[in-house]
């Protein structure tokens, strides 16, 4: 993949490369997710991050149809649902995503949720991995996985994950999860990066005096400090200003004295549903 312009990529395990920042657009309806997508290309975003259940399929694929852009100039990810795990209905379940995107194949499949009381998610990758070897994605990986569920399906299957996507923002860092990845070289991609707006970003000790040091806001911040950290990620706004702005995060660093501040705002706060209870 062509390297976005002024920004970050990543190798993934199958030898490709991600764009480190991308768009997401969970919660963003049908209706006006064409246009989000649409303005965030036009900025220079080139990963965009979906899913089967956000049910804006459709509408990325049009602003991807309509931007002109080389297909092999981006990255597109999408997941498979809870409902559809399964050895016999993973596949039909990627057909749809590809229809609704109206692309040949997706960059990355994920697994959206363990569904641990599903018992299926083991299955469900031996799947996605047939999927892969078809070629209707590039490549494959999970979402929420916990090390125990990432080591049954590194036990069980014959691909390592690329990527597992997890919640990750400065009040929750996933240390744990991490560290078993990291030997297998599964990337973590962070979702909910701003804390989703569930707490005030401006409390986190120290964060404000990084943002008026460097002259940034204490998203940029953030954001920056999850590039440092070489974890993917894909804030989500439906604001071109606000895209514009976590777009602009390549022309300054944080020193270690920075990045230590932060590691410090780590209270293992999650904001979102716990892995083992997402069984939707
Ligand atoms: P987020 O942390 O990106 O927060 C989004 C909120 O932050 C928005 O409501 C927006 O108002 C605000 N925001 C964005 N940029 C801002 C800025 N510059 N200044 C001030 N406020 C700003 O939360 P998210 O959308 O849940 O996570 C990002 C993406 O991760 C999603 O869109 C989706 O693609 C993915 N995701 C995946 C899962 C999963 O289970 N795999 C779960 C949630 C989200």
């Amino acid at each position: 993949m062509k390297t976005p312009e002024n920004q970050s990529v990543l190798s993934l395990n199958t030898g490709a490369e991600i764009p480190q920042l991308g768009i997401g657009v969970f919660k963003v309806d049908d209706d006006e997710c064409e246009r989000v997508v649409s303005d965030a290309l036009e900025l220079g975003y080139r990963h965009i991050d979906t899913a089967m259940i956000y049910r804006n399929e459709a509408a990325v694929g049009r602003a991807i149809a309509n931007s002109g852009i080389p297909r092999d100039e981006l990255f597109v990810t999408t997941k498979i649902w809870n409902s559809d795990q399964g050895k016999d209905t993973a596949a039909a379940a990627l057909e749809t995503s590809l229809e609704l995107l109206g692309l040949d194949s997706v960059d990355l499949y994920l697994i959206h949720w363990p569904a641990p009381l599903r018992e299926k998610y083991v299955e469900t990758w031996l799947a996605l991995e047939e999927l892969a070897a078809a070629g209707r994605t590039a490549a494959i990986g999970v979402s929420n996985f916990e090390p125990e569920h990432l080591e049954n399906i590194l036990e069980a299957g014959s691909v390592v994950p690329a990527i597992n996507q997890v919640e990750l923002h400065p009040a929750f860092q996933q240390r744990a999860v991490r560290h078993v990845g990291e030997p297998h070289g599964i990337i973590t991609e962070a979702w909910g990066p701003l804390g989703q707006g569930k707490y005030d970003l401006a409390e986190l000790p120290g964060l404000g005096d990084l943002a008026t040091k460097h002259g940034k806001t204490i998203q940029q911040i953030v954001l920056r400090w999850h590039i440092q950290e070489g974890v993917a990620v894909f804030p989500k706004s439906v604001r071109k200003e606000r895209m514009a702005e976590n777009l602009d995060i390549f022309d300054f660093e944080l020193d270690a004295n920075d990045m230590n501040t932060m590691v410090a705002m780590d209270s293992g706060r999650r904001v979102g549903t716990h892995p083992d209870d997402g069984n939707w």
